[in-house]
């Protein structure tokens, strides 16, 4: 007689047969079970909270669970989850897109939604490519963009992250040759130094005829480095590509919404793009989707002779994530936001104050509702995670950085109970005590 067998537990399931982010099935980093999540707690299987610092990578603007939102959710699932886009149109699509143009910057004027912020950079780098050629310059098919940025994983995404830190040694031979700036040395706070763009001129003169498009992060270079620089660099950037005729990318996937203090990051140096990407916060982090928005001119342009624009996933504007992106941009727009990321600006200084003096601390950088560490070493992630989690709060590292993005919705204990766990860190992995 054979026994029954016992299925593996979720734990070796997990291990043996499911992916992780960029992480090894042969050896890969602990996982912690969740159970479910609300307002901005995370509840583990094992009984355990944690406080979220990450908004699930700038994703969770409102917090877990939210009532409006969930709403907007059953209401729309009662009606239909999903129909195909070809040939047919749905209120969730056509209004999210009246609200999202009117919130954009000035010019934009049409909306192609896609499934991931990934597919969103894509769609965008497409259209400039098309763009290119229906104005007959077919040899530009190159794109200039800054290192120290990251646009997403795949491709031509891939393509124009940061060459050093990015995928590009893993990837040599099947990525396109993309053209890389300095990474802009001006932080935002400090006074403008003109010599911080002369590697992008001198770039974007050298290569002008090369060039389908100039693509960046506005102000906060996220994945790359959560670096914020200069708004003076972004308006330089805009009138040097009006002067050569290249189309400017703005990628506002993880900015968008709010995340730097205004509703996107561009506002800042009070300039905007030809073609915008935006993702994460869009569906407040509950689905995914993500748009990329473009000028009147670059859709005429497009479409010029019967053209179309050769793009149409099979989710493209999935009423699901529609309805729950209006819910809340609406949720977004009624409530405080401003007055609450410029709160949270507020504590994230002086909650992270102490760090400055720490030997093993670098620098400390905070805007809007972003605060980060910069060690002056790589942490051992697994082992700061794990040391987070012993006190409460889920805060999830990388390279040098130990940073929190919180959702709005946090209120003053639990952010202090965020900034005193990464000083504690901070602290022990200087080496000392915290004073
Ligand atoms: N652009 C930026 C600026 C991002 O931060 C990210 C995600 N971290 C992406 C693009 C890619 O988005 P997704 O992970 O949804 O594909």
């Amino acid at each position: 007689m054979t026994s029954p067998r016992q299925s593996p537990s979720p734990a070796t399931l997990d291990r043996r047969h499911v992916w992780h982010p960029y992480t090894s099935l042969s050896h890969p980093l602990p996982t912690i079970p969740v159970e479910r999540a609300d307002g901005v707690r995370l509840f583990l299987e094992d009984g355990r909270e944690l406080i979220d610092g990450m908004s699930s990578w700038w994703a969770a603007i409102h917090g877990y669970n939210q009532p409006e939102l969930n709403a907007a959710m059953q209401d729309q699932a009662s009606r239909m989850a999903h129909v195909m886009f070809g040939g047919l149109r749905h209120r969730p699509a056509t209004q999210l897109a009246e609200k999202l143009l009117e919130l954009a910057p000035a010019g934009l004027d049409n909306v192609f939604f896609s499934d991931s912020g990934s597919v969103a950079v894509e769609v965008a780098m497409k259209m400039a490519l098309q763009v290119a050629h229906t104005r007959g310059m077919k040899g530009r098919t190159r794109f200039l963009t800054l290192r120290g940025g990251y646009h997403g994983d795949t491709f031509h995404a891939m393509s124009v992250c940061d060459p050093v830190t990015g995928m590009h040694p893993l990837f040599e031979g099947a990525l396109p040759r993309q053209v890389f700036a300095d990474r802009p040395q001006c932080a935002f706070d400090q006074t403008w130094d003109p010599a911080d763009t002369a590697s992008f001129e001198r770039l974007i003169e050298a290569h002008a005829d090369d060039l389908a498009g100039v693509i960046l992060e506005p102000i906060v270079q996220g994945a790359g480095g959560m670096w914020f620089y200069h708004p003076e660099y972004l308006r330089v950037v805009r009138r040097l590509c009006d002067t050569h005729g290249i189309p400017l990318i703005l990628d506002e996937i993880a900015t968008g919404f709010g995340r730097t203090g205004r509703l996107f990051a561009c506002e800042h140096a009070q300039i905007g793009p030809d073609i915008m990407c935006i993702g994460k916060a869009l569906t407040g982090g509950y689905v995914s989707l993500a748009a990329t928005l473009a000028t009147r001119a670059i859709a005429d342009d497009i479409c010029r002779d019967d053209g179309v624009f050769m793009h149409g996933p099979t989710f493209m504007a999935n009423p699901l994530a529609c309805a729950i992106a209006g819910a809340s941009i609406d949720l977004l727009l009624k409530g405080p936001w401003q007055r609450r990321v410029q709160h949270i600006e507020t504590q994230l200084t002086t909650g992270l104050a102490t760090c400055h003096d720490l030997p093993g601390v670098a620098d400390v950088r905070i805007l809007g509702a972003i605060g980060v560490v910069e060690m002056r070493a790589p942490v051992d992630q697994a082992l700061l995670q794990a040391a987070f989690v012993e006190r409460g709060v889920w805060i999830r590292p990388f390279g040098k950085l130990v940073y929190v993005m919180p959702p709005f919705i946090i209120d003053d204990d639990d952010l202090g109970r965020l900034t005193d766990a990464m000083a504690d860190v901070a602290s022990a992995h200087s080496g000392e005590e915290r004073r």
